[in-house]
Order: C-alpha cells, then sequence, then structure tokens
C-alpha cells in the first residue's frame, strides 16, 4: 500500500460523514499533517492493568474484567441519563457510572470483556466506583487488540465540544494504520547532536509513548523544529539586511558632544552607551537594526531624538512611530520641549518636526511656530523633505506617507507590530518604483524581553540596553492591598488628591478564557470601567473629579480625556488595561490596580511606570482579590523587582511566555512557546543554525530543510 500523503484531508481517512470531521476542523484540523501535529497535551497513565482488588480513591487505573449487567436510569433531579454497569475480575467488582451517554448501554453488552480506565471515586455511601471511565472492548477470543484508550499511556488532547481525546485517539491510530509518509528535514548530524528521535519515531511517540521519557524526548524535538527554523530565519534576515544599502551618516563626536552640552542633565552612563552604539551603527552602509531598551522613564526618547537630530543633519528624515496616537503625540511633545532647551543653540539643532494622526490632527513645528496644515500640504512638506522629523502611529509608514529621503525609522514599543511588520518595514525597498536605501531601524522597548525571547523571538535585532534610571529618581513605594486594606487605602488616595496629586485606577483585566460563549472582551471590559467609574464618583469619591477612558472611545475623545487629566481638571482617571496610559503625567503620583493578579508581571510593571515621572514620593497599589498563592507569589515578585529584566525572567518562569506577551503575536506556535523555558535548547537551536548556515549558505545538501526553511519564512511573512 502506497504510503499516506500529508496533505491527504481527513475525510478520505474517515470519511466525509464522520460526524468528529467538522469538530476537527474547528479546531483548526483539515489535513493529515494537521492532526499529526495536534500533539497532546498530557498522558494519563493506564499502563499498568489493575485488578478489582488493589484500586484505590482518587487513582487513575485501567483494569480488566467482564461486563455483568448494565442498565440506564433517569434521575429527574438532576435531569439526566445514568448509566451503570457492574465490572467483575477474579478479584471482585465494581460499578462504573457514565451521565449523558445513554448510547453506552448498546455497547456495553453483559457477557463482554473489557478494559475500562478512569478515576476511582468513592460514592456517599463509601463504595468505590469508576466515574466515566473510558472502555475498550476485548475480542472474542480473548486477544487484545491495539489498545488506544486503555492499558498503556494514554494521550490527552486539546479537546473541543463533541470531540473528546478518544475521538481525536481513534483518528489519529487510524492515520497511523495508512503509514503517513513523513519526511526527515533534520539534518543528519543534528539529529546524533541532540539524541532526537527521528521524525517518524518522535511523531509516534508524542502521540503513543511506551514511556514518559519517550514522549518527552519526542516533545523536544518539536520545540527543537520551530526553535532551530526561527534561529534559521533570524541569520538569514541579518546576513540578508547586512548586504543592503542605507545612507552611511558619518559619527561627527564634537557634533554629538555639542548637543549633549545644551541638554539640561547629564545623560546617564548606559544612555551614552546606547548613543554610542547607535551612532556606530548608523556610521555604516548597511542598514542598523538595533533594539534599545530601558524601562519607562529611562530616557529612551532622549536617545532616539538625538540619533533623529544628527540624521537631520545629513539632510536625512526620520520616521518616529508609536503604537498609538496619545504615544505619538508625547514624542512629538518631548521633542519639541527639547528644542526649547535648544533654543540658544543652532538652528541646526531644531529641524523642522511634524505630527501626522489618523484624527487629521497635523501639526508642523518650525522655529517656535506651531501650525495646523492640511494633510496634502503636510505630504508635500514629507514628500520635499523639509519636515524632517515625523512623528506619527505605523500608519504613517504604511500608506500615507511618501518621503523624500528616509534615513532613520524609530518605533516605541514595537513588539506590538509583530514580527511581520518589522519584516514589511525593512522590506520597503522601492518608493515610486525605485531602488533606495533602505532606512536604518530603531525599536525602542520599555517591556523588559527575557533573554531567551531575544535570542529569538528577537533574534534578527542588536541590542542597547538603558540599565539605570537617570539619578534622583525616587523609587515608587509599592504594596499589595487586601480586601481589608482598600477603605484605608482610598483614604490616602484623597490625601494625596488633597494635596494636589493625580490618581491612576487601572480595571482588571478580562480573561478571554473565562467567557465560554460571549468573546466579547472590549465589551465586558467597557462594562467593568464604567461600573468601577461610577462606584468611585458616586460612592467612594463623590467630592473628587474623576474621568474614565477605555478603548472604544474614539482616538478624539481619548485625547480630550487625557489633555485635560494633564491639564489638572481631573483627579482621577479610571481606565482599562487596552488603553495605553502612556502620557507623562508627571503629577500623578499613585497607580491603583484592580483585580492586580490578572495581570502579567510585565504590564503590571509598566503600569507602574506610569507614576513616579515627577519630583514626588509615588506609589503604586495592587489591589488583589485572590488568595491563590501562585497569584500572590506573582505580586510578591514585582514588590521586590527593582530591575525589569529581572522581573521578566521571573515572568517567564511563573507563567511561560505565552502570557508574556499578551494578545501580541510572536509568531511562534505553543509548544516552541514552551521551549524557551529550555534556555539550553534555545542556545542549542541558535548554535545548529549558525553552524549549518557556515557551512552550507544555501542549504544545497539539505533539500528536505530548504523547503521547511522557505515554508516557514513564508509563514512568518504571511502571520
Ligand atoms: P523613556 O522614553 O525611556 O520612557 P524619556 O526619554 O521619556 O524616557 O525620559 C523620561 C524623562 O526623563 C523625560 O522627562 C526626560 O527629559 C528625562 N530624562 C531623560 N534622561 C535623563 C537624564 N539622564 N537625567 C535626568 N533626566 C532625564
Ligand atoms: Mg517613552
Amino acid at each position: 500500500m502506497a504510503q499516506l500523503a500529508l496533505e491527504t484531508p481527513l475525510f478520505e481517512i474517515i470519511g466525509a460523514r464522520a460526524p468528529f470531521l467538522r469538530r476537527l476542523e474547528k479546531l483548526g484540523i483539515k489535513t493529515v499533517r494537521d492532526l499529526l501535529h495536534h500533539f497532546p497535551v498530557r498522558y494519563d497513565d493506564f499502563s499498568k492493568i489493575y485488578t478489582i482488588a488493589e484500586l484505590e480513591p482518587g487513582q487513575q487505573a485501567t483494569i480488566q474484567g467482564t461486563i455483568e449487567e448494565v442498565h440506564v436510569r433517569h434521575s429527574f433531579r438532576r435531569g439526566m441519563e445514568i448509566v451503570e454497569a457492574v465490572i467483575a475480575d477474579q478479584t471482585g467488582s465494581v460499578r462504573a457510572v457514565w451521565f449523558n451517554q445513554p448510547y453506552l448501554a448498546n455497547v456495553l453488552k453483559a457477557g463482554r470483556t473489557a478494559n475500562f480506565a478512569g478515576k476511582v471515586s468513592v460514592s456517599e455511601e463509601g463504595e468505590l466506583y469508576l466515574s466515566h471511565p473510558v472502555h475498550e472492548l476485548l475480542r472474542s477470543d480473548g486477544r487484545t487488540t491495539t489498545m488506544r484508550h486503555t492499558g498503556r499511556l494514554v494521550p490527552v488532547y486539546p479537546e473541543t465540544r463533541g470531540l473528546t481525546s478518544r475521538g481525536i485517539r481513534f483518528v489519529v491510530q487510524s492515520v497511523f494504520k495508512r503509514d503517513p509518509k513523513l519526511v526527515e528535514w533534520i539534518p543528519d548530524p543534528i539529529l546524533e547532536e541532540f539524541h532526537f528521535p527521528n521524525i517518524d519515531d518522535a511523531i509516534r511517540h508524542i502521540h503513543f509513548p511506551d514511556d514518559i521519557e519517550e514522549a518527552a524526548r519526542a516533545k523536544t524535538r518539536f520545540s527543537f523544529e520551530e526553535l532551530f527554523l526561527l534561529q534559521l530565519f533570524n541569520i538569514r534576515q541579518k546576513s540578508k539586511l547586512a548586504a543592503q544599502k542605507a545612507p552611511a551618516i558619518a559619527t561627527d563626536v564634537e557634533r554629538i558632544k555639542e548637543l549633549l552640552a545644551q541638554l539640561p542633565f547629564e545623560l546617564t552612563a548606559s544612555q551614552k552607551k546606547s548613543l554610542w552604539e547607535i551612532a556606530q551603527d548608523i556610521s555604516r552602509e548597511r542598514p542598523m537594526n538595533r533594539l534599545l531598551q530601558g524601562d519607562v522613564g529611562s530616557g529612551k526618547t532622549v536617545v532616539a531624538a538625538i540619533a533623529a537630530i544628527i540624521a537631520a543633519d545629513h539632510g536625512l528624515q526620520t520616521a518616529f512611530m508609536a503604537p498609538t496616537e496619545i504615544l505619538a503625540r508625547q514624542h512629538f511633545e518631548t521633542m519639541k520641549k527639547l528644542f526649547v532647551r535648544f533654543e540658544n543653540g543652532d538652528a541646526r539643532n531644531r529641524p523642522p518636526v511634524g505630527l501626522l494622526t489618523g484624527t487629521n490632527a497635523v501639526v508642523f513645528y518650525e522655529k517656535d511656530i506651531e501650525t495646523k496644515v492640511s494633510k496634502a500640504e503636510f505630504r508635500e512638506k514629507a514628500e520635499s523633505g523639509d519636515v524632517k522629523i515625523i512623528f506619527g502611529t505605523h500608519a504613517l509608514i504604511q500608506k500615507s506617507v511618501a518621503f523624500h529621503k528616509l534615513g532613520l525609522v524609530i518605533i516605541d514599543e514595537q513588539h506590538r507590530f509583530g514580527v511581520r511588520q518589522r519584516a514589511e518595514l525593512l522590506g520597503q525597498k522601492t518608493q515610486k518604483g525605485t531602488k533606495v536605501p533602505i532606512p536604518h531601524f530603531l525599536s525602542m522597548s520599555a517591556t523588559p524581553i527575557p533573554r531567551t525571547l531575544m535570542l529569538t523571538v528577537f533574534g534578527d535585532l542588536d541590542l542597547s540596553l538603558i540599565t539605570e534610571l537617570p539619578a534622583g529618581r525616587k523609587p515608587i513605594e509599592t504594596k499589595i492591598v487586601s480586601p481589608i486594606e482598600r477603605n484605608a487605602t482610598y483614604d490616602f488616595v484623597r490625601k494625596e488628591v488633597q494635596a494636589g496629586r493625580q490618581v491612576f485606577v487601572i480595571c482588571p483585566r478580562i480573561d478571554p478564557s473565562e467567557l465560554s460563549d460571549s468573546p466579547d472582551i472590549r465589551k465586558l471590559e467597557l462594562k467593568s470601567v464604567k461600573e468601577e467609574f461610577e462606584k468611585l464618583s458616586k460612592k467612594v469619591f463623590p467630592d473628587l473629579r474623576i474621568a474614565m477612558l477605555h478603548g472604544q472611545m474614539k482616538g478624539k475623545e481619548k485625547e480630550d480625556v487625557m489633555k485635560k487629566f494633564a491639564a489638572r481638571e481631573f483627579d482621577i482617571l479610571v481606565a482599562t488595561s487596552v488603553v495605553e496610559v502612556g502620557v507623562d503625567i508627571p503629577n500623578a503620583t499613585i497607580m491603583l490596580i484592580e483585580g492586580a493578579d490578572r495581570f502579567g508581571l510585565a504590564q503590571l510593571y509598566q503600569f507602574r511606570g506610569r507614576v513616579g515621572r515627577g519630583e514626588h514620593q509615588s506609589y503604586c497599589f495592587l489591589m488583589a482579590d485572590s488568595k491563590s498563592e501562585s497569584a500572590n507569589a506573582r505580586l510578591k515578585a514585582i514588590m521586590e523587582a527593582d530591575n525589569g529584566f529581572e522581573l521578566a525572567e521571573k515572568d517567564l518562569e511563573l507563567r511561560g511566555p505565552g502570557q508574556f506577551f499578551g494578545e501580541a503575536q510572536t509568531g511562534l506556535p505553543d509548544i516552541a512557546m514552551e521551549a524557551l523555558r529550555n534556555p539550553e535548547l534555545v542556545q542549542g537551536s541558535r548554535a545548529a543554525a549558525l553552524k549549518i548556515l557556515v557551512e552550507q549558505p544555501t542549504l544545497v545538501k539539505y533539500p528536505a530543510l530548504r523547503l521547511k526553511m522557505e515554508a516557514f519564512s513564508k509563514k512568518l511573512h504571511r502571520e
């Protein structure tokens, strides 16, 4: 019989009318390949067959016995049908119970022998029984067929309504019987070096392992696959980029010193180092691709702004992009402030800057004069090169503006733009059909990224780190507030407001997994912010001025609220987490986070960074309702951390990388995300990828790997 191609649609295996088919599709499983890559989440150990006398309460066990009687009864009280069977072996008998599966009565006939695997429970009368066991009938000649569900390590899959692991096991087993044609694409030397099973063994072992070690080895191989491909992709991306041409912006040390001398403060040591790394990078002809990482308030914007001024010195434009309009405006304002400080200097220190937003706010700033111009006029200025530094959201580069000579692209909080957009940006080679030099690229992030992620998801970027805050900042006092301390905390809030300070209240995050039927998170978050707003403005602080901010408001409305808050027209701002409360409000001294245990550490850390930006002592209150140990361990971690990177590692450890990015896309499947917890595998995949590309830059000797790479790159670009 010919081997089964991986592209084969599943209906050819189980029939187009199989009830499973639609449900498998719901899980995104359409072909043999999809199915084989739908990996178990865990295994139940039914490998030993117990005698009935051996059963212990709470155990997961398989027994083998004869069905003595079966009956169905209705429980009117609970409104369901209950199937009960009595199973006997040489050592005794035991009851098995199933709810709402009346068809079982037609399958489990008295007199048949079967295996039953499930949990041993105790009834109210103290009698042991098996609750909801899976069964496998034995052949009448007493010999066993291949066991799928009992008498072995049994895979448990991610399930969907109406499709249990039992169903999935059945289909997987049917596919294995047809001998699926898997192609090994990991080069032999790598399989040997890492002691990985080959692809045929690995795929069988991950579904039906003989023991748990076998399953683990298979799983490691599949994690490695993704990391390895990603590393290959990154290394190639890097060398492709290195072959591109960017405008070389010569470093003029005297000029940089002159600019720095105008600042009202001295740059911190790591700001200086970062600026130097950036200056070095852009002085080369190959495009910079660098991530500037530092806590909120560590002074990234200043460093980036100086780079933009240096580019302008050379007649080059800078696109300065932020994820939201509010943040774009904030950067624009920072630049203007910087210019005010540069007032007495050279006119070159103040190149024309502009702000372009989707809500038609188009501003152009030159020589102290801020003018509103039409979009058309603004575009002309951009295209003619009159405006040198342009602030906006990422829409800026994707559609709205043609640049005269774009030399530098700066993106704030770029991980939200995702891997694909980054590639897209760097791939912008042609404007109006002609080949132009591609711009240098600087990405800024306040989200501390653990090292393993840095080496993988962001592996194509060089890194500059700002590790310290400017001198003189007071550390923010952080406190976990238990329910009984709530009122005292509100009193404290009132005192701060009376002293003239302002307060952020963040509403709890709504976890989509808690919602089964109504996935509209935004609506729910809106509800939660409205309720909190009502509560605070009517009951708790009727005397204070309170505003609210949420994701369903229009850009203009949001900006209005933020502007008024910045102008101290409100005392308290109640906001959802979806809203970027990124505007710099040095007068805000309290960050109060409701449902703090629902947020990731990195996110909490970010929130906290919104206060403590001025001269006043600031506070962060983590309102904890959960009694769960792990939730409190996480909150403790944020209290103890004064370093975002340390915290990021902890977050990764406590929750895994899937949580780390929240909604953001990393382009990695779960199994690779899991692998990020394994630094050795990350390092190993990197070393292996480097080695193979050094030997075989085009991978000629490894056609299967090459094909796999192509598919992987396509996937990343598409996402
Ligand atoms: P980030 O972008 O990293 O959040 P910013 O660049 O916005 O930080 O800087 C935060 C604030 O600190 C700004 O008001 C900025 O002028 C100020 N600042 C930046 N660097 C220094 C420094 N070295 N010393 C004192 N203040 C600084
Ligand atoms: Mg910033």
